[in-house]
């Protein structure tokens, strides 16, 4: 019998490593997609710090969105071959200044408007928290989403009364879709500000040679809190669960028993 299973996640690993030699050559910059990220993780990945794999079923639920992502840029690509349009998928963005590249799922772009669209690929709980019962939704739910796109904005390099951004939300269990959502063009500048204030702690760490190891997430802070604590900040506490740095981070913020090595918090 085969072992399917086995053979998907060689296939999928095998695209992984692929995608690591392409992103190789951005050595020194960080994705857009990470903008909100909290400041240590950043700089674990720009140190390269080792990582934890993910597990074969969170491999296969990342692919499933790569998967629905490059179907829709399939059909924008067809679409836009009969039509008088001007769009680009996934069109590459550099940011020098703020050390930063990223790839818009799609850009619209006319003399006097840019208009972005990222995709959002989301679980039932996550589309819940938008899009459900009044009283279930969390409206921070996309911040990092709204952040990602304000470095697109800049990327594209308009002014924000010039540009349009727009999240588009499909429910991977569901296969549910929504019309573009628009969000405002002054994540553009809550992205600029991220970006700044990050580099400005990666710097002072690489500058004193600090092991990102040794950055301490004291958790004096409310999980609500967005405040910078002890030098790292982070969007949300449950950031921490499902970071592949969390097994050798210090946060108390990770809930999960450690795997491999038990850490001091103190
Ligand atoms: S475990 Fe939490 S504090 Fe540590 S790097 Fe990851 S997100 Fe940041």
């Amino acid at each position: 019998m085969l072992d399917v299973e086995r053979i998907y996640a060689e296939y999928i690993e095998s695209k992984q490593e692929k995608r690591n030699k392409k992103y190789a050559k951005y050595e020194g910059l960080l994705g857009a997609s990470s903008t909100g990220y909290c400041h240590k993780k950043q700089y674990y990945k720009l140190t390269d710090s080792e990582a934890e794999k993910a597990s074969e079923r969170v491999s296969r639920l990342l692919r499933l969105g790569t998967v629905v992502h490059s179907e829709i840029e399939k059909a924008i690509k067809a679409w836009n071959k009969s039509h008088d349009t001007k769009i680009y998928t996934e069109h590459q963005v550099k940011i020098p200044e703020l050390r930063v590249v990223g790839h818009i799922d799609i850009l619209e772009l006319y003399p006097y408007v840019s208009r972005i669209y990222d995709f959002k690929t989301v679980a039932s709980f996550k589309w819940r928290k938008k899009f459900g019962r009044f009283k279930n939704r969390d409206p921070n739910t996309d911040t990092t989403y709204k952040l990602q796109l304000g470095s697109y904005g800049l990327g594209v390099g308009k002014k924000p009364e010039n540009t349009e951004l727009y999240l588009v939300w499909y429910n991977k269990d569901d296969s549910s879709m929504k019309p573009p959502v628009k969000v405002d063009s002054v994540w553009m500048k809550f992205a600029k500000e991220y970006w700044i204030e990050l580099w400005k702690n990666i710097d002072s760490w690489m500058v004193g040679g600090v092991n990102p190891d040794d950055i301490k997430v004291d958790g004096k802070h409310s999980p609500m809190d967005t405040s910078i604590f002890t030098g790292v900040k982070q969007e949300k506490m449950w950031e921490c669960n499902y970071c592949q740095y969390s097994e050798r981070c210090n946060s108390p913020y990770y809930t999960k028993k450690r795997k491999s090595r038990q850490l001091k918090i103190t």
